[in-house]
């Protein structure tokens, strides 16, 4: 996962560091109240039927306090903050960023589920952003509660929003543990998921011409 240094409120839980609970942290522009989220998983260790006072669980709420904090931080952040830092290139030709790692929540179950974002777009008026930045986009949409949808969907409304992209596919696979590790227990599936926009999702041969090259890019990149 890309470090995010200026944002992130708590590193790596380690023990010394889960001994308290904070009072709500302060985002950018969002308060995560860590207490009230300590209580909820108190109460859910309750209703499973587990002990909470037993030795092994009595920091379990605060630990999982400070891990959602990090992992929900998407929600102070917006995408604009990156994607406003663009420098300019002579060519219009298409860019494509491959293999983008990615670590997200399913909003259904809060489960994990991640994978790898892979972008192409075509700059209007030679308008780039950098290698990071767009991972940097890629992590501010998935370190909230998500749908796989929706971060595809996320990830390319916002390079045609701030990037003004004349044309953009994105193209997402992920590993959801709702499907392994419950439910049918479905260990092989995978999901992909696309989104067209510009030029790519109105003119239907260049689309899917865009979507087969970023399809061979991400999985020559894995070999
Ligand atoms: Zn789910």
């Amino acid at each position: 996962m890309i470090a995010n240094g200026n944002t992130l409120h708590l590193a790596a839980c380690h023990d010394d560091e889960c001994a308290g609970v904070e009072a709500p942290v302060a985002g950018a522009e969002r308060v995560v109240d860590q207490a009230r989220i300590a209580r909820a998983v108190r109460e859910i260790l309750f209703a499973v039927g587990e002990d909470p006072d037993r030795d092994g669980l009595l920091d379990t709420p605060k630990r999982v306090a400070k891990a959602y904090t990090e992992m929900f931080r998407g929600l102070s952040q917006d995408a604009s903050t990156h994607l406003a830092r663009t420098f300019e290139q002579r060519s219009d030709e298409l860019i494509t960023v491959t293999n983008i790692n990615f670590f997200s929540v399913c909003e259904h179950h809060l489960l994990p589920f991640h994978g790898q974002a892979h972008v192409a777009y075509v700059p209007k008026h030679g308008r780039v952003v950098g290698l990071s930045k767009l991972a940097r986009t890629v992590e501010v949409f998935a370190q909230r509660p998500q749908l796989q949808e929706r971060l595809t969907d996320q990830i390319a409304d916002a390079l045609v929003e701030h990037l003004d992209a004349a044309a953009v596919v994105v193209m997402v696979e992920g590993e959801h543990m709702c499907m392994k590790m419950r439910g049918v227990r479905s260990h092989d599936a995978n999901m992909t998921t696309f989104a067209r926009r510009g030029r790519y999702r109105d003119d239907e041969q260049s689309g899917m011409q865009a979507v087969q090259l970023v399809r061979d890019l991400a999985h020559r990149d894995r070999r």
